[in-house]
């Protein structure tokens, strides 16, 4: 059973679903050569994609060019359907920060094909995250940074100003048709850089606070 922790309590919430946003930072869509969407796109890792701090990312041997993706997540706290944008923040327990691997090659195949993701998307190990800060410790979620530092280079770095659809608009929109539960993690989309992960890199991800705290952190290493 694959869990989340919120920093300073020693309660685990069982992991829900997992909704990835693509496309919410405009450089990124732009690298990708993509439109930037009217409405946000998603798609759902399953919960045995999760891996944490100090585990490994095993590459399947299918994929000749696995990416990183780093991305700030959140964790539902409060369930709900048809949640008002206006109430949205209410439902959150915590942000933390996430790798969103991806088999790209196998994803370009797929999206070639006009072929769903899941594969390239949601491989086991596809999913590693960070404790969670509670959400009453963040004024603003839409003021933080997202880091990411590859044997110690930096690869993937941004604020959280930039998404194109914010936290509140997110859990709106996909409240509409999805029921959120307690539980849920929301991956908010990555920002520009995005490249590739080999055996043998140790990749290293931050959520930063405006002044350069360390709010949430990430190691795990490549196989
Ligand atoms: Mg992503």
């Amino acid at each position: 059973m694959a869990t989340a922790h919120l920093i300073g309590s020693t309660e685990p919430l069982e992991i829900r679903k997992i909704f990835c946003i693509g496309r919410n930072y405009a450089d990124h869509a732009k690298e990708m050569n993509a439109a930037i969407p009217e409405a946000p796109v998603f798609f759902l890792k399953p919960s045995t994609a999760i891996i944490g701090e100090g585990e490994v990312i095993r590459i399947p041997s299918i994929s000749k060019d696995l990416h990183h993706e780093i991305e700030m997540t959140v964790l539902i706290g409060r369930g709900g359907k048809n949640i008002l944008k206006g109430n949205a923040l209410n439902h959150v327990a915590g942000y933390g920060i996430g790798l969103d691997m991806t088999l790209r090659d196998v994803q370009s195949d797929a999206k070639k094909k006009g072929l769903p993701w899941t594969l390239a998307k949601g491989f086991d190990t596809s999913a590693p995250i960070s404790h969670f800060v509670p959400a009453d410790e963040i004024s603003d979620p839409h003021t933080l940074e997202v880091k990411l530092d590859v044997n110690g280079a930096t690869r993937q770095h941004s604020t959280t100003s930039n998404f194109i659809f914010k936290i509140d608009e997110l859990i709106a929109y996909i409240s509409q048709f999805f029921t959120f539960e307690r539980g849920d993690i929301i991956f908010t989309g990555t920002p520009e850089g995005v490249a590739t992960a080999a055996s043998g890199d140790r990749l290293e991800a931050r959520l930063l606070s405006p002044t350069q705290t360390v709010l949430a952190s990430l190691r795990v290493s490549v196989q």
